[in-house]
Parts: C-alpha cells; structure tokens; sequence
C-alpha cells in the first residue's frame, strides 16, 4: 500500500458489480474504506441498478451501482493503488474490456484536481456520459464542480447526459452509521 500522506482531501469513488454477490461486493469494498486510517467521513449513495453496457450486444447481468463520498489522505496514485488491491482481493480478473467483474473501483473526483496520466486520469474521462455514475453522485454531490474538462457541475453534467439507461433505485443499505439509503 502506499506511504505517503497528504492532507485529506474529498474524493468521489464510483462502485460496480455484475457478477456474483453484487451487493456483497459493494459492501467489502466500502467495508474496506471504514476500516483503513487513511479514510474518515465514509458516505455511500444509494444503490442503482442499470443494464449492462458491452461492446458487442453481448448480454450480462445487470450492474449495481453507487458511489462512496470520503475523504482521504492517500495521494491519487496511492488511492488508485488501494481501489486496484481491494478489486483483487476481491476476485477481480481483468479480462476483456468492459467484461463482466465482481467488483469495479473508478475514482471520479480528487478535490478539484485533474490529473491526465497514462494509467490515472481524473476526474474520470467517461463520468459525463454515465448515468449509473452520475445519478449516485448527484445524490450526494449535485453542485459539486466537476473540473476541467468538464467545467460543469454534477447536476448540470447529469442534465445533459446523453445515456438514455434509466438506473432503477434499489434498497440495499451499504453502510449502517453516518449518511445512509
Ligand atoms: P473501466 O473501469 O474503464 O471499465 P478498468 O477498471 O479495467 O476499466 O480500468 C482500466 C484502467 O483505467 C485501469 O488500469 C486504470 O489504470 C485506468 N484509470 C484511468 N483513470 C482512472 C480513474 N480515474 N479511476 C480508476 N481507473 C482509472
Ligand atoms: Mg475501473
């Protein structure tokens, strides 16, 4: 895991899971934030579910989705790092692109930083054209300024977004202190 420290900075995390115990795989991954020093403040979205988006019409079962607000004190490549181990241990296998997996970490925000490295980008490239992203974000984020190249905030991006899926807003409860659905 990496060392260095930084002052905590609030960061939105998207979740993902179409494989197996999907609701399962949403709370290891938030369960493995509350437990981690370099996390306070833990918020979770409500829990979406959307259709699955493949590159060849292929069908998979449908995704769930939410998105965690906290802060945190790992620098992005540190915090990118985390995202990656806690998909691993849980039973990630990168495959394909947009494959089905049991678990899928996307760092959509850093503070207002934009970062554009050849394996980190941030915010998100694809955050503006997903509304499983967005509709969870806006829950917990509607006039948070989402930076350039967006330049917009999370409600205006949401208004705007051209995916016609309709996430349907399922009762899973993913964590059971602090801000919950
Ligand atoms: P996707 O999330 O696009 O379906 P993956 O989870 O397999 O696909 O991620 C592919 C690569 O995206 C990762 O190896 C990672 O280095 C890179 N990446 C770039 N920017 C980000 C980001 N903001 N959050 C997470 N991964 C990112
Ligand atoms: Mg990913």
């Amino acid at each position: 895991m990496g060392d260095e420290k930084a002052a905590w900075m609030r960061t939105y995390i998207g979740l993902g899971s179409n494989m197996g115990d999907r609701a399962g795989y949403l709370k290891q991954a938030i369960d493995a934030f509350c437990v981690s020093s370099n996390f306070r403040k833990v918020v979770a979205s409500p829990v979406y579910q959307t259709i699955a988006l493949t590159l060849d019409g292929e069908q998979q079962s449908h995704y769930l989705n939410a998105v965690v607000e906290m802060e945190t004190r790992l620098l992005p490549e540190a915090l990118l790092f985390f995202c990656q181990e806690v998909e691993r241990r849980n039973q990630r296998v990168r495959t394909k692109k947009w494959a089905p997996r049991t678990l899928d970490l996307d760092i959509l925000l850093y503070g207002d930083k934009q970062m554009n490295l050849p394996h980190l980008i941030i915010p998100h490239p694809h955050i503006a054209r997903r509304r499983f992203v967005l509709k969870p974000l806006n829950d917990l984020a509607p006039m948070v300024p989402v930076p350039l190249p967006f330049g917009k905030t999370v409600t205006e991006l949401l208004t705007e977004c051209p995916d016609d899926s309709v996430p349907q807003m399922i009762s899973i409860r993913l964590i059971s202190s602090g801000k919950t659905y």
